[in-house]
């Protein structure tokens, strides 16, 4: 069994970031399945870089390589509710990206100081004051690594905020995206509202002459949901051209910021498997970059109750995601929103050459 002083579970933007940022004084392991092989793990995704997360990045004073966007950048969304059929756009300024170049990319930026265990983390014990993670890598062979601290950064389903909180429900949906070769006549994002299949949230996104359709889903019937929803959208005069992949994961949507677990006993969470994503837009990126920025923080100070320290310094992530909840009804709740989108609020008006 081999010692280290803090183990990451889970290399993407969260986990990715921090082993980035960790001083090289610790030794670091970062546990991950993923590698350039294109058939490895790729996160289900929608691939959009928020304001917020750029704004992450330029605080890191780093720059994003052209090669991890895709074609085309869009600058505006098309709101949609499926139930009064009303729609609208809005401005948005998101960069449209390859996802699985981004993470990878997020990677290529580790010190080589950090250790890599490409593989996953299959069970966590604790023995005297050192947790054991039993592991298996991509060829199927066991490890056992143990560390003084481990980091959750394992996402949405996250085994290490099971194991430190085996009671926490935070409210989960299933997302399942499907990438269909790009048959509308030009490309688009969509924001997709359809109380009738859902009480969040479907999306579209064009991609390299792809056309993506994704949406969150309950758990139950979500399956058959996302088709009644694809049928409604394709009679609504949406294309979908042949399906070239279907992929789904659960997406975390927290309903106060008290669903956020930030960790204890030297143990920490951060990113989605914290519950950090706003539960308006389903955006993360940007919280897990900052949650992983504020963690190296307080990590590489050494501190003796870096789990409150921490905590404490979550807690303008937590008022964030509380201005995110106050924010939902106007979207969700159909009454609201149809005020908000007939008031054509924030909109911006296309102007059409015949
Ligand atoms: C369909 C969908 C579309 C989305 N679109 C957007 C978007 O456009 N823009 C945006 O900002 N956000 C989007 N989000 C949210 C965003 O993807 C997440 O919030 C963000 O990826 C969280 O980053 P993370 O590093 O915390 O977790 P993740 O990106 O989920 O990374 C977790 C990593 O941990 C690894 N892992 C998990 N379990 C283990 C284990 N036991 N052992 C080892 N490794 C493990 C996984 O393989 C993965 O690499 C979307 C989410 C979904 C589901």
């Amino acid at each position: 069994m081999e010692n280290f002083d803090i183990a990451i579970i889970g290399g993407g933007p969260a986990g990715a970031t921090l082993a980035r940022l960790l001083d090289e004084k610790f030794r670091v392991i970062l546990i991950d399945e993923k590698t350039d092989d294109e058939n490895s793990f790729s996160k289900c995704c929608g691939g959009l870089l928020s304001p917020d997360a750029q704004k992450a990045f330029a605080e890191f004073d780093l720059t994003l390589p052209k090669d991890l966007l895709v074609d085309p950048q869009i600058f505006s969304v098309r709101t949609i509710d499926l139930q009064t059929k009303f729609e609208r756009h809005y401005q948005r300024f998101y960069m449209n990206l390859d996802r699985r170049k981004f993470d990878l990319w997020l990677e290529s930026l580790i010190p080589e100081s950090v250790e890599r265990f490409y593989g996953r983390c299959k069970e966590i014990t604790q023995q005297d004051k050192l947790y054991c993670l039993k592991c298996t890598d991509n060829d199927g062979a066991e490890r056992t690594i143990a560390a003084k601290k481990i980091v959750g950064a394992d996402g949405a389903n996250s085994m290490v905020r099971k194991y430190l909180y085996p009671e926490k429900e935070i409210r989960r949906y299933t997302a399942i995206q499907q990438w269909f070769r790009e048959e509308n006549a030009k490309p688009f994002y969509s924001c997709i509202f359809d109380p009738a299949t859902s009480d969040c949230c479907s999306w579209t996104i064009s991609k390299d002459n792809v056309f993506i359709y994704g949406g969150a889903f309950e758990p139950k019937d979500c399956r058959m949901m996302f088709e009644i929803q694809k049928q409604r959208l394709s009679d609504y005069g949406f294309k979908f051209g042949e399906i070239l992949k279907t992929e789904a994961c659960v997406v975390l949507r927290p309903k106060s910021p008290f669903d956020i677990c930030t960790g204890k006993n030297n143990a920490f969470l951060i990113g989605e498997a914290a519950g950090l994503i706003s539960p308006s837009s389903l955006e993360g990126i940007s919280f897990a970059i900052n949650s992983a920025r504020i963690l190296a923080e307080v990590l590489n100070k050494n501190n003796m109750t870096a789990d409150k320290v921490y905590g404490i310094k979550i807690i303008p992530m937590r008022i964030k995601i509380f201005a995110k909840v106050l924010k939902c009804p106007f979207m969700y709740v159909p009454s609201l929103r149809k005020l908000v989108m007939k008031s054509g609020l924030s909109s911006i008006k296309i102007t059409k050459r015949n």
